[in-house]
């Protein structure tokens, strides 16, 4: 069993297909399926595959940095209304900073950061943390508003032995995914360094994908490559791999 920890499968290019894009996830023995939000635009799709498969696309609320804008305290305030509705939601994402496409609104980036930040505190749910060319100061927020219940993932994370040390100082958990297959990314012993107890696996689809897949379109189905990177680098078994990082979802998700 293998779990998708951040997957957008919910976007509209999927859509006509996303019956046989699932069973191939479950052929590929992932058995779960993390969604994390996007923006209010991207509720509505999200929602409908959580009901239409609720054992395997499990949603997730929050607004991503890179869709923070003027209006983010009414988009806010509307994902919070769902936080406090009947709907389940399995974390808060996907939350962050993003210094990459545009520092426009990077003030506003930090106040909903730090917003959504402590409603994983005060509704015990984990967070899911998206950083681009903003790892440290991602880190810095968490580590200065972890009060000892906070809980989350830095997503996609890719960064240095030293940042890692810091995440996980921070009781975080780690998200790899379709980066370190990447020849060039020479994240190999970064991976290597992490404790088995920390490690979850991610596509981030439809981002991203694995390589030899890279330049299609990523889906779920593709964890099993990520998996096999993992372990290469860590010299474990596929099924070591697959055990803990499966367990540590199910940690970090209350499952
Ligand atoms: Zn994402």
């Amino acid at each position: 069993m293998l779990i998708d920890t951040h997957a957008h499968i919910y976007t509209d290019e999927f859509a006509k297909d996303i019956d046989s894009i699932l069973q191939a996830a479950r052929d590929a023995q992932v058995s779960k399926i993390y969604m994390p939000n996007i923006d209010r635009t991207s509720i509505d799709a999200m929602h409908h595959l959580a009901d239409t498969y609720p054992d395997l696309c499990l949603p997730m609320m929050g607004l991503h940095p890179c869709y923070v804008e003027e209006d983010y305290k009414a988009q806010l305030a509307e994902f919070k209304a769902l936080h406090d509705s009947e709907r389940t939601y399995y974390g808060v994402g996907e939350i962050g900073l993003d210094y990459y496409w545009d520092l426009t609104f990077k003030t506003q980036q930090k106040a909903a950061f730090e917003t959504q930040v402590n409603w994983g505190i005060e509704l015990d749910l984990p967070i899911i943390i998206h950083s681009r060319d903003s790892l440290d100061d991602s880190i810095d927020m968490v580590s200065s508003l972890q009060n000892g219940s906070l809980s989350g993932v830095f997503h996609c994370f890719n960064g240095t032995i030293d940042q890692a040390k810091k995440a996980l100082d921070c009781g975080f958990y780690l998200g790899l995914g379709g980066v370190i297959t990447f020849k060039n990314a020479k994240l190999g012993d970064m991976v290597k360094y992490l404790p088995q107890d920390r490690i979850v696996l991610e596509t981030d689809s439809p981002y991203l994908a694995p390589h030899p897949h890279r330049g299609s379109k990523n889906q779920s189905k593709y964890i099993p490559v990520i998996a096999e990177k993992v372990a290469e680098f860590r010299e474990e078994s596929f099924d070591v791999v697959a055990g803990y990082t499966t367990a540590n979802a199910n940690v970090l998700f209350k499952a």
